[in-house]
């Protein structure tokens, strides 16, 4: 089949890539020229694993082309995937002006049916807002249709998700449309394919993440819990999570969520719902929960340096999560710049997204981009610890030790045993498990759940 792309960030670069490997023919539309330019020469603008390979084969085979020209994909695609982004206004709404912006591109130029797909997250009733602003900017009479097909990808296994699905949902109102989508993803995935109109395909998606979301909300508050009663989260989560009903995935105690989708669609949500007139108020203090996460970590590394201004701290990981190059809402923003107020002198490093992050914060005299987690540590006074790559979770606690000023460790992905920290010399401090403290840095840990 033929398909049109437009937007090649997360989710249309890899739908883009993925479709042509399962063998469709693919244009896909950015209108930044310098993306477009990259993509063509076989370069990834981004990083996610497995990218670049599927990337060079599917341009080897010319099934897959990079363009900046709406026409080139349009005239020749039956399917079109609006893939653009939908970031929050001001107000914390969803902004439509990148999906209304590639309707009125796309519309004159639309001949012949085609199948007009949303993929980016948008609000429930998009569709039909979408449907008009085509009509109004289309030739008269022509024959189109606009569909939702939500994706559930995750950043940093985003080629993985696309061709393993949990779920396809497709959201159409005609048989015609249906049946397009159902041909597009063929028999090459055999999950369960969730056929329904299209503002319940578009409410599906936001519905997800906002549960997803209120799950890590839920298991933070259980570790503030946990940490006035002496007792250790991870194993209160894995009691919790060993339900059917509940499952282990998105309990882990920490820094909460970040990046470019969970904390924006939440909040659209919630605006959703007003507008509807319901009172969604339940995934306000999701969001309130989240937004104290930084603050609670930052305490405990106050706690531990006394006073944080003037001394060295190594961070490990910027990205909001491992695997990807992405620092959109990364709760290592907020720390980053709450420590540089504070007038720390900082090392940090991130194996994927440092020079993402030197756009923003390039270096100088108190902020240093390390080439290793050892280097981050090298005479530092504190580390810590934002993102859980697997440098991270694998690293030399000797060496990191033998680096150190002073061995103290804020953990805020809850990676280390603590007991096994203390064994090893650290004061280390996590969320919602014993901290070893300043108090007692070789003593016992504040958790006797944490010794069987
Ligand atoms: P992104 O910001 O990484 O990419 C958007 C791309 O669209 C950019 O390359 C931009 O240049 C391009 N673009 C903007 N206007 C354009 C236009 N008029 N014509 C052509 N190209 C244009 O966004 P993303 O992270 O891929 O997210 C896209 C959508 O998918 C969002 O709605 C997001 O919420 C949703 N989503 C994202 C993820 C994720 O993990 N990133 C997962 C599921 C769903």
């Amino acid at each position: 089949m033929n398909i049109g792309v437009f937007g090649t960030g997360y989710v249309g670069l890899v739908s883009a890539v993925c479709f042509a490997d399962l063998g469709h023919s693919v244009v896909a539309v950015d209108k930044d020229h310098q993306v477009v330019a990259k993509l063509t020469a076989g370069e990834p603008t981004l990083y996610e694993p497995g990218l670049k390979e599927i990337l060079t084969r599917n341009l080897d085979t010319s099934r897959l082309a990079f363009t900046t020209r709406a026409e080139e994909a349009v005239r020749r695609s039956e399917v079109l995937f609006l893939c653009v982004g939908t970031p929050p206004r001001s107000d914390g709404s969803s902004d439509p002006v990148q999906v209304e912006e590639v309707a009125r591109s796309l519309a004159p130029l639309l001949d012949g049916h085609k199948l007009i797909v949303e993929k980016s997250t948008v609000p429930v009733n998009t569709a039909r807002l979408l449907d008009r602003t085509l009509r109004w900017w289309a030739p008269l009479g022509c024959d189109y249709e606009v569909a939702s097909n939500p994706e559930f990808l995750r950043e940093g296994s985003a080629i993985h998700d696309f061709l393993h699905p949990d779920r396809i949902v497709i959201g159409a109102d005609s048989d015609r449309a249906r049946s397009l989508m159902l041909e597009l993803y063929g028999d090459a995935f055999d999950c369960p394919k969730l056929i329904t109109d299209v503002k319940t395909a578009e409410l599906i998606k936001h519905a997800s993440n906002a549960f997803l979301a209120s799950k890590i909300s839920f298991i933070n508050m259980i570790s503030n819990l946990c940490e006035e009663l002496e007792v250790d989260v991870s194993v209160v989560a894995q009691g919790i999570g060993l339900d059917h009903r509940i499952g282990h995935h998105f309990l882990n105690a920490g820094l909460g969520f970040g990046g470019s989708c969970l904390p924006k669609d939440l909040q659209a949500f919630v605006r959703i719902a007003e507008d509807f007139g319901v009172d969604f108020s339940l995934l306000r203090e999701v969001e309130r929960i989240n937004e104290g996460r930084v603050g609670r970590l930052l305490k405990k590394l106050e706690r531990a340096l006394w006073v944080v201004g003037g001394k060295t701290i190594g961070v490990l990981g910027v990205a909001f999560k491992p695997n990807t190059s992405d620092i959109r809402n990364a709760p290592s923003l907020q720390v980053l710049s709450r420590l540089k107020d504070a007038g720390a002198i900082l090392n940090v490093y991130d194996p994927k997204a440092a020079s993402s992050l030197e756009q923003i914060h390039p270096p100088n005299a108190h902020l240093h981009y390390a080439v290793s987690p050892y280097k981050a540590a090298e005479n530092a006074h504190a580390l810590v610890i934002l993102t859980e790559w697997e440098e991270v979770t694998s690293l030399d606690l000797a060496r990191i030790r033998s680096l150190m000023r002073s061995p103290i460790i804020v953990d805020g992905r809850n990676l280390f045993n603590p007991v096994e920290m203390r064994e090893r010399g650290f004061e280390y401090y996590s969320l919602g498990r014993g901290d070893v403290t300043i108090s007692e840095p070789h003593g016992r840990v504040k958790n006797p759940g944490m010794e069987a």
